[in-house]
């Protein structure tokens, strides 16, 4: 009996996994397209680290193709972006030292991927806040909403 309940349970937590990442981990699988698998991340203020991972499963190379995640307020999205394209790939496309944004992966391509960890009290709950790709052309669309719990 007690084995049936905790499968059940891990079935549950499964499920609950796939419709939204919540919590302090996040794995974030991108591709050839324009586009991020989540539109929406959660993180608890409460967690020690938020740990993003980003993973590349297309065929084309980061000169091409490449994404990265960036973490910003809302507001500044454009404008990272922007100085972003003068920066290049060598500086994954965001400008060195660049104080909006608060935290961001390296620009991966085909096979590659990374991960970052920073603390969530660099954050301050209830702002508004998003993740994009700063990839010269990829802001507009590879954007969601990060939430700090
Ligand atoms: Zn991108």
């Amino acid at each position: 009996m007690l084995r049936i309940t905790s499968f059940f349970a891990a079935g549950l937590l499964a499920l609950t996994s796939l419709s939204a990442q919540s919590a302090c981990d996040f794995t974030i699988e991108v591709n050839d397209t324009l586009k991020f698998p989540i539109k929406e991340m959660v993180a608890e203020s409460t967690c020690e680290a938020i740990n993003v991972t980003i993973t590349h499963t297309g065929k084309m190379p980061k000169t091409t193709m490449g994404h990265n995640w960036v973490l910003s307020k809302t507001q500044d999205i454009q404008a990272i972006a922007m100085d972003g394209v003068n920066a290049g790939l060598d500086n994954n496309y965001l400008k060195p030292d660049d104080t909006r944004v608060l935290a961001h992966t390296k620009i991966v391509g085909s096979g590659e991927s990374d991960s970052i960890s920073f603390s969530p009290g660099s954050l301050t709950p209830g702002e508004d806040y998003s993740f994009f790709c700063s990839f010269p052309g990829h802001w507009a669309v590879m954007v969601g909403k990060f939430v700090l719990k």
